[in-house]
């Protein structure tokens, strides 16, 4: 079977804008601000000699106390069950957030691969908190504009490197 790839992150670190990139249209629903929940969507990508299925996976507004609501957490559980490779998306704009702390405490404990992206990095600048993402035990951060489409190659020679 074609390897798993999911895309997982809190709402609006631009996992959806990501997932269009790689896929060349628009397929999900990118969102100026969390709020509505989306299914999980599937595009198939060719890289190098490698094709392997991608998952965008939704995020819904915090609404209770909960970090990461229930809803969510279910979600990215399945993604990060089914999946071969993680791709697990920040925001190099807002710095590490209990979310993301969260998310990489799921991540750790399932134990498949994680390749770090960060995104929203427009410039040839290193984000403010490039150093803060080792902290998450989860490897070396790569750093992407998802928007600009910067980054995003070398992003996918890290992810097949899993295969
Ligand atoms: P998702 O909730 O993680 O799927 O995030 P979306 O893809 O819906 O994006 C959330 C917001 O971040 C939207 O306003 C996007 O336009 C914006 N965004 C996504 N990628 C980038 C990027 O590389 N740079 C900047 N500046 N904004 C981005
Ligand atoms: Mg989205």
């Amino acid at each position: 079977a074609r390897p798993m790839v999911a895309v997982v992150g809190r709402p609006n670190v631009g996992k959806s804008t990501f997932f269009n990139k790689v896929a060349g249209k628009r397929i999900s629903i990118v969102e100026d601000k969390p709020g509505v929940t989306r299914d999980r969507i599937y595009t198939e990508v060719e890289w190098l000699s490698y094709n392997f299925t991608m998952i965008d996976t939704g995020g819904i507004e915090p609404d209770s106390d909960e970090i990461i609501p229930a809803q969510m957490r279910r979600q990215a559980e399945l993604a990060i069950e089914t999946a071969n490779v993680i791709l697990f998306m920040l925001d190099g704009r807002a710095g590490l957030t209990s979310a993301d702390r969260e998310i990489a405490d799921m991540l750790r404990k399932s134990k498949k691969p994680v390749v770090l992206a960060i995104n929203k990095v427009d410039t040839k600048e290193k984000s403010d908190y490039f150093y803060d993402y080792y902290e998450l035990g989860l490897g070396d951060p790569n750093e992407i504009s998802s928007s600009l489409g910067l980054g995003i190659g070398d992003l996918l020679d890290e992810i097949v490197k899993h295969f």
